[in-house]
C-alpha cells in the first residue's frame, strides 16, 4: 500500500495532460498553467501579473475574494475601482455598465459564482460589455468551474482561475489559470528572479520549455490527487457534473422556498454550489446554528449579510439530493424548535 510517506514521482509527462483536460473543461484554446499552489496563489498571481502603475482596473465585489483581488491589484500598483454589489446579492449589470461608461478600465475583474452566499454573477453579460469597452476579462472561476457551464473563448475571458477544490471535488492544493493571447500582451515581463506570482516565469520555465516537469519541485502527492479528481470528472463527464450541481440545486432551491416562502436571489442568479436560505425577519443564522447539531454541514453565509441565511452545500460530492434532504431535515427541526410553521412533508416533497 502506498503511505503519506511514500508517494510514487508524478511522470514528466504527466502535467501537461491535465492542463489540456482542464482547458476541454473550460472549452478554451487558451494556454493552461498549472499552479503548484492553492487557487488564492493563482488569484494573487493574476493581480500580480497585471497590476501595474497607469492600469486601470474595474473589480466587481461581490465576496471578500473580489476585496482580496482588489488589494492585490493595488499593491503591484494599479489604480482599482471597487464596484460593490448589494450585500450578498450578484452584480447588477447595469452597475456594470455605468462603471465602464464612467472611466477607461484596461481590466474587469469578477467572481464568476459564490459560494460565500450562493449567488451567480451574469458573466456571459459582463464579459461581453468589458469586451465592448477594449477592457481584458478576469474571472475567478474557483467555485463555479464543475458547477455552472464556463466557456472561456465563446464568452471572451482573458484570464481564468480554477480550482479543484470545490465543485470539482479534488484537493486544493493545485490550481490553474487559462490565458488568452490578449491577456499575455498585457502581461508583466519576467523579474530578476523567479516567482509563483509572475505569470511570465510559468510561461518561460514550463510552456516555452515544451510542458514537462513544472519548475521547482513538483509536490507528487498533489499532482496525483489532481489526476484522480479530474480523472473522476472525465468518468461522470463534465457536462454531467455541470447537471448534477444544477439539479440538485434546483431541488434545495424549491424545498428552500417552500420553507420560508422566500427566496435570496432569482433562481436564474443562484449558484448551483450553495443554496441560501433566507431567513425569516428576526432569526438570524447564529440563532439556527446554536439549535443544530454540532456536526451540522449547515452553516452561515461569509461576509455583512452572512447572518441573515443559512447555506446548504451541495458542492462537488455533496451534490445530491439526499444529502440536501438530510440537511434540509435538520433545518425543519431547528425551525419547528424555534416554533417557525413548518410543513415538513411538503418541504422534502420538493426535493423529490
Ligand atoms: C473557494 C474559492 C476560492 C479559493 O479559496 P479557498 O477559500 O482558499 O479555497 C477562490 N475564489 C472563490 C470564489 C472561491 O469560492
Amino acid at each position: 500500500m502506498t503511505t503519506l510517506t511514500d508517494i510514487p514521482p508524478f511522470p514528466a509527462d504527466g502535467y501537461a495532460p491535465l492542463a489540456d483536460q482542464i482547458a476541454q473543461i473550460l472549452h478554451t484554446q487558451n494556454d493552461v498553467l498549472l499552479i503548484q499552489a492553492e487557487a488564492v496563489v493563482a488569484l494573487e498571481a493574476c493581480a500580480m501579473s497585471l497590476g501595474r502603475p497607469g492600469a486601470s482596473a474595474l473589480n466587481i465585489v461581490t465576496s471578500m475574494y473580489g476585496q482580496w483581488f482588489g488589494g492585490w491589484l493595488r499593491r503591484a500598483g494599479a489604480d482599482v475601482v471597487d464596484l460593490q454589489a448589494a450585500a450578498g446579492q450578484p452584480i447588477a449589470l447595469a452597475a456594470v455598465a455605468d462603471a465602464l461608461a464612467q472611466g477607461d478600465f484596461d481590466l474587469v475583474a469578477l467572481v464568476h459564482a459564490e459560494s460565500a452566499y450562493g449567488i451567480l454573477n451574469p458573466l456571459p453579460d459582463i464579459a461581453a460589455l468589458a469586451r465592448a469597452h477594449g477592457a481584458l476579462v478576469v474571472v475567478d472561476a474557483v467555485a463555479s468551474v464543475g458547477g455552472h457551464a464556463l466557456r472561456v473563448d465563446e464568452w471572451g475571458i482573458d484570464l481564468a482561475v480554477i480550482g479543484p477544490q470545490k465543485s470539482l471535488g479534488g484537493q486544493a492544493g493545485t490550481s490553474a489559470i487559462a490565458v488568452s493571447d490578449r491577456a499575455w500582451a498585457a502581461v508583466a515581463p519576467q523579474g530578476e528572479a523567479p516567482s509563483i506570482l509572475s505569470l511570465a516565469d510559468q510561461r518561460a520555465l514550463w510552456l516555452d520549455r515544451g510542458r514537462g516537469a513544472l519548475p521547482g519541485t513538483p509536490s507528487a502527492i498533489e499532482f496525483h490527487a489532481l489526476h484522480a479528481a479530474l480523472a473522476r470528472v472525465a468518468d461522470e463527464g463534465a457536462a454531467a457534473l455541470i447537471a448534477r450541481h444544477a439539479d440538485t440545486a434546483d431541488r434545495a432551491r424549491r424545498a428552500a422556498l417552500l420553507l420560508t416562502g422566500r427566496a435570496w436571489v432569482r433562481p436564474d442568479a443562484a449558484s448551483n454550489l450553495v443554496t441560501a436560505v433566507a431567513l425569516p425577519d428576526g432569526i438570524s443564522a447564529a440563532d439556527v446554528l446554536a439549535l443544530a447539531p454540532k456536526d451540522t454541514a449547515l452553516s452561515a453565509g461569509v461576509g455583512p449579510a452572512g447572518d441573515r441565511i443559512i447555506r446548504l452545500n451541495h458542492t462537488g460530492p455533496r451534490a445530491t439530493p439526499w444529502v440536501i434532504e438530510h440537511d434540509i431535515s435538520v433545518l425543519c427541526d431547528v425551525f419547528l424548535k424555534i416554533g417557525l410553521p413548518v410543513d415538513r412533508a411538503a418541504v422534502l416533497e420538493a426535493l423529490r
